[in-house]
């Protein structure tokens, strides 16, 4: 796992529906998670949400307005979800564990969502039976400790914000 399995294509760029709100990542994100619990499937309506998780000042609201949205999350301590004001599709959070200083970008929202394939799976307990999964990349029935899974140079950058 090394940052080498996102060939660069960074600064990518995303956005909502309506198309008021346009965002830019500067950079390869710290990690990627496809998760399968039931918040997320409630969430996002579907089977599974995608987060790319990055350090928040790596985010740049381009054009638009955005919304800040508390609900409540699985951890009990609440999620922040950034919303377009006008077509309301969320488009990052933030997670009480890193607060503000790491946004979770739905990667969905990205222009070539295919540019950030996930980099694990968690909460796989609650995956929906017709979800296959790719034999190469890490499963985990609930969760997993980032110190054996992420890379050195991500490990580093989330030391050098959350300390
Ligand atoms: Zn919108
Ligand atoms: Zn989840």
């Amino acid at each position: 796992m090394t940052d080498s399995a996102h060939p660069d294509p960074f600064p990518i760029e995303g956005g909502c529906t309506c198309r008021a709100v346009r965002y830019r990542m500067a950079g390869a994100p710290l990690f990627v998670h496809c998760c399968h619990c039931r918040w997320c499937q409630r969430e996002s309506g579907s089977a599974f949400a995608l987060n790319a998780m990055i350090e928040a000042d790596r985010v740049e609201l381009l054009e638009g307005e955005v919304e800040r949205l508390r609900i409540p999350s699985a951890s009990g301590k609440g999620q922040t979800v950034v919303r377009c004001t006008r077509c309301r599709v969320a488009l990052w959070s933030h997670y009480a564990g890193s607060g503000d200083a790491v946004s979770f970008v739905r990667v969905g929202t990205l222009d070539d969502p295919a540019a950030l394939p996930p980099d694990v799976h968690i909460f796989t307990r609650s995956k929906l039976p017709w979800v296959a999964l790719p034999p190469e990349v890490p499963a985990f029935a609930v969760y997993y400790e980032a110190a054996k899974l992420w890379p050195a140079s991500s490990l580093a950058r989330r030391r050098a914000i959350l300390g």
